[in-house]
């Protein structure tokens, strides 16, 4: 039997991913395997290596708040990595060591730090994803990101076995890393071990309290993908939108948000192609308005 023969009892045939993304868009999966818990996170480096030895094309996702998945579904197989573990060690000078697996939720990161009395995760407590999406991406906020943790990150790759990155190989940029643009797509983040300060717990709540109700005043509630565009060099691409006069554009199913214009929100009945319609659109009509050739911070994942 092939590798990914002998590990194949262990996945889900045809299973829909709108439930594992934020925009709650996307078709099925040919294979999918979900890691909930540590037996299952144990597993995960036999199904990957099972999958790239039989050349079965791979992705993982972690929350999903990055990608618009076709709704022509993705073939291969999606893993879905939630598992969630934290251990903080306290080091020098009130420095200290958070190791988290690439499963974590961002949100539950940065709580978990506040209440230790850890700062420099703060920004974090309104990123919908995980610590290895945030990796892939450098995600980041209020003038901070993951760069800023100084992340030593493990990651599993074809043909090399257990990889450790240092924050100077890792290539970090604005929503960049080296894993970001790789057009192999074999390798699966493990964890993070981060470097942050220390400082009062309540301090710590103060700032997040103050992001969380910036976020609330100036961002929609909704099924979306956060920030649909990278904000060019010197400006932002949600101004660039409103002044090309797309606030509310809506195809089909699917709205550029009122609120924000950099954020397109699926009212519910929309479809990828809606998104990835009105995606397109806004690119043409900013380049003709404004001549700015806006830049994708989402990635689009299957067939289109
Ligand atoms: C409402 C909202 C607000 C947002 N606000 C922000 C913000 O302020 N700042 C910001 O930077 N982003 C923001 N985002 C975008 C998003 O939350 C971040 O990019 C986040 O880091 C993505 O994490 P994820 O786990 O959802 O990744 P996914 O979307 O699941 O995946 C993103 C990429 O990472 C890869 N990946 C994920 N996990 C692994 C792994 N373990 N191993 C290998 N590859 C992996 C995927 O293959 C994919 O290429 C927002 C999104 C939403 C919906």
């Amino acid at each position: 039997m092939s590798q990914f023969g002998e590990i194949s009892h262990l996945l889900q045939r045809d299973v829909p991913l709108a439930k594992y993304t934020a925009a709650r868009l996307g078709g099925p999966a040919e294979w999918f395997f979900r890691a909930r818990d540590a037996e299952d996170h144990a597993r995960l480096n036999d199904i990957m290596l099972a999958a790239w030895a039989d050349e079965v094309p791979v992705r993982v996702l972690g929350k999903g708040s990055n990608v618009l998945i076709s709704d022509q579904g993705v073939s291969g197989l999606i893993v879905v990595d939630q598992v969630a573990q934290m251990d903080y060690y306290s080091g020098e000078a009130d420095t200290w060591k958070v190791q988290a697996t690439a499963g974590t939720g961002l949100i539950v990161l940065a709580r978990g730090c506040q209440q230790r009395g850890i700062a420099g995760m703060s920004w974090a407590v309104g990123v919908p994803g995980t610590v290895g999406g945030a990796i892939v991406n450098n995600a980041g906020a209020h003038g901070d990101d993951m760069a800023a943790s100084q992340p030593i990150v493990t990651v599993l790759e074809h043909g090399r076995g257990l990889v450790t990155y240092t924050p100077d190989t890792l290539e970090f940029a604005y929503r960049s890393s080296t894993f970001k643009h790789r057009d192999d797509k074999r390798f699966l983040v493990r964890d993070a071990i981060l470097t942050l300060p220390g400082d009062d717990p309540l301090t710590i709540k103060a700032q997040m309290d103050e992001f969380n109700a910036y976020r609330v005043r100036t961002q929609p509630p909704g099924a979306s993908l956060g920030s649909i565009f990278k904000n060019p060099p010197g400006d932002y691409a949600g101004r660039l939108i409103e002044a090309s006069g797309l606030k509310g554009h809506t195809i089909g199913g699917v709205q550029v948000s009122p609120v924000h214009a950099n954020f397109i929100v699926n009212q519910g009945a929309g479809t990828a192609s809606d998104y990835a319609a009105l995606i397109r659109h806004v690119q043409q009509v900013v380049a003709q308005e404004q001549g700015v050739q806006l830049e994708l911070e989402v990635e689009l994942l299957g067939q289109w």
